[in-house]
């Protein structure tokens, strides 16, 4: 069902969770937005006027690397003042509660860790941006240090301990999906009753095939996001109003 009003929304979740003994919430840049995080794949975000780099590019390409490195450097300032929102606090709230087992997320900016959630108990599928790492190695690098390297050298430095190149922990486009996330996704939905897809279009694969396998195991599936999904006609639950307002009524004070 779609909730058209916030209160029927909020009070379906509530049943919804009380009914469910595992909750796996699943979530994509809407999470993050009322944090200052940008939604790069939005309509006039960042990608639509900066084309991602793919990951041959920059492994080819000294001079791909600086500009990556450049465009890093450029977004630190959203990154390194992003605090966590309400839906996040919500989450770690239901995470505390023993009630959510691990968050799976789309995002790369640390804000499940900034709220609470152990390291191991978020699954990121797409990395994280706000520490690097050497591609060869995995020797892992702060962005202070790369940026104070960058500076004085002009341009991206190599691993001092190999070599290798280094670059932020993220996973770009052409780069393999993290094997370990995925297998790990793929069973916390499994074992979920009741699976939350938070703030994601929800169309990009294979991270999107979770919700589906959720519905297909049994669980329900609510969907909170502003804008439809592909999604929406088989969940039990769809809210499309504000993540954080939907979602403060879940934060334990
Ligand atoms: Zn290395």
């Amino acid at each position: 069902m779609i909730a058209a009003d916030l209160k029927i929304a909020q009070e379906r979740l509530q049943d919804l969770l009380d009914a469910a003994k595992v909750v796996v919430p699943f979530t994509g840049a809407g999470i993050s937005t009322e944090c200052g995080i940008p939604d790069f794949r939005s309509p006039g975000g960042l990608w639509t006027k900066n084309q991602p780099i793919p990951f041959d590019a920059f492994l080819s390409s000294q001079e791909m690397r600086d500009e990556a490195w450049r465009r890093r450097f450029a977004m630190e300032e959203h990154f390194s003042a992003a605090r966590p929102g309400r839906g996040h606090l919500a989450l770690a709230s239901l995470y505390r509660a023993s009630k959510v087992p691990a968050v799976i997320t789309q995002n790369i900016d640390n804000l499940h860790h900034a709220s609470g959630f152990e390291a191991d108990d978020v699954v990121e599928l797409h990395g994280n941006t706000t520490y690097a790492h050497c591609l060869d190695c995995a020797r892992r690098y702060e962005l202070a240090w790369v940026k104070e390297r960058f500076e004085a050298q002009g341009h991206a430095p190599d691993c001092t301990a190999c070599g290798g190149l280094i670059k932020t922990a993220t996973i770009s486009f052409g780069q393999s999906m993290p094997l370990a996330a995925m297998r790990r996704s793929e069973e916390l939905t499994a074992a979920c009753d009741l699976f939350i897809a938070i703030g994601s279009s929800l169309v990009v694969w294979p991270a999107a095939g979770f919700p589906l396998m959720a519905k297909h195991n049994g669980a329900h599936l609510v969907i909170i996001n502003r804008e439809p999904t592909e999604f929406d006609e088989i969940a039990d639950l769809v809210a499309r109003q504000d993540i954080g307002t939907v979602l403060a009524p879940f934060i334990a004070h």
